[in-house]
């Protein structure tokens, strides 16, 4: 039986939820004429905290040299950072920070516990390998209408901005119903956000190919039991292929032999990428 070591990562993800969440409630307060003595918060807008708002407004940043309206320069500078940082690990943004993710996390323990060995094995192969190009099409859609209107249209579809603003009134209502479709989906499937639909973990899936810190399967020590592929939320196949370059992986770790795998050094972190890609 596997010992399985603290769990950093829930704790990072606590960390970031409970951060994002306290700024939140601590501006409505203040937008209220409540504010918190002990708390100085700066004058700025959630948005400022949202990498993907970099990336959206990268086209009238590059053209007309100005952001689009309601972002400011701190977010592209996050999102430069978490450029940086991805180069290194890959996406592990999406598997360690984004309140988003982590709430989809935490509902797929209940999904979990509900549905067994079926949770996150439902959706038929082929329908499933086709949605996972969606999130393409949604990343190009929003980088045209940002660019066109030069608004964040975005954030009225934003499940992320959803779960921080459900209580203002400002939420659209598309924003909260996504918000409800993806935590009601993430009851069977692990990450259908991340999966299917969002446009920042589609640009930073793409990080995976590049990655200086990639993830290994050692061949002659794996006993071929499928642990690190039941682990993956996003049911990659990491039991038949010698290294992870897919680009939905999303840094996890779950899969390594620190969680899941129970062969001490057979799926780790290693530097620089493998000569042969297995699937
Ligand atoms: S391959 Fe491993 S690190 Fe990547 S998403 Fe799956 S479990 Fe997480
Ligand atoms: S969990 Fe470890 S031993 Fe089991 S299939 Fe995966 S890599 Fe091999």
């Amino acid at each position: 039986m596997i010992k399985k070591k603290f769990n950093y990562r829930l704790l990072v993800q606590i960390f970031f939820f409970t951060l994002i969440a306290y700024y939140a409630m601590a501006k409505s307060l203040a937008e209220a004429g409540i504010t918190l003595s002990w708390l100085v918060l700066p004058d700025i807008s959630l948005h400022t905290l949202c990498p993907f708002g970099g990336v959206a407004t990268l086209y009238s940043l590059l053209t007309a040299g100005e952001l689009v309206r309601q972002i400011h320069f701190s977010a592209v500078v996050l999102a430069g950072i978490i450029v940086v940082l991805s180069i290194f690990l890959g996406p592990i943004f999406c598997g360690w920070v984004c309140p988003l993710g982590s709430v989809q996390d935490w509902i797929s323990h209940v999904g979990h516990k509900i549905f067994k060995w079926r949770y996150n094995a439902m959706i038929p192969k082929k329908i499933d390998f086709s949605l996972r190009y969606a999130r393409y099409l949604v990343l190009a859609w929003v980088i045209y209408v940002t660019a066109v209107t030069g608004q964040l249209i975005f954030s009225d579809y934003d499940p992320y901005y959803a779960l921080f603003h459900f209580w203002t009134g400002e939420v659209a209502p598309i924003g909260l119903g996504i918000l409800i479709v993806t935590s009601l989906l993430s009851l069977i499937i692990a990450r259908p956000w991340c999966k299917y639909a969002c446009p920042y973990g589609a640009v930073l899936g793409l990080f995976n190919k590049i990655k200086i810190f990639g993830l290994k399967r050692q061949v002659h020590t794996c006993i071929s039991c499928n642990r690190c592929n039941k682990a993956c939320p996003m049911n990659l196949d990491i039991a038949h292929a010698n290294s992870v370059r897919d680009t939905q992986c999303i840094s996890c770790m779950e899969c390594t032999s620190d969680n899941s795998c129970p062969i001490p050094q057979t799926v780790v972190v290693v530097v620089g990428s493998v000569k042969k890609e297995g699937k």
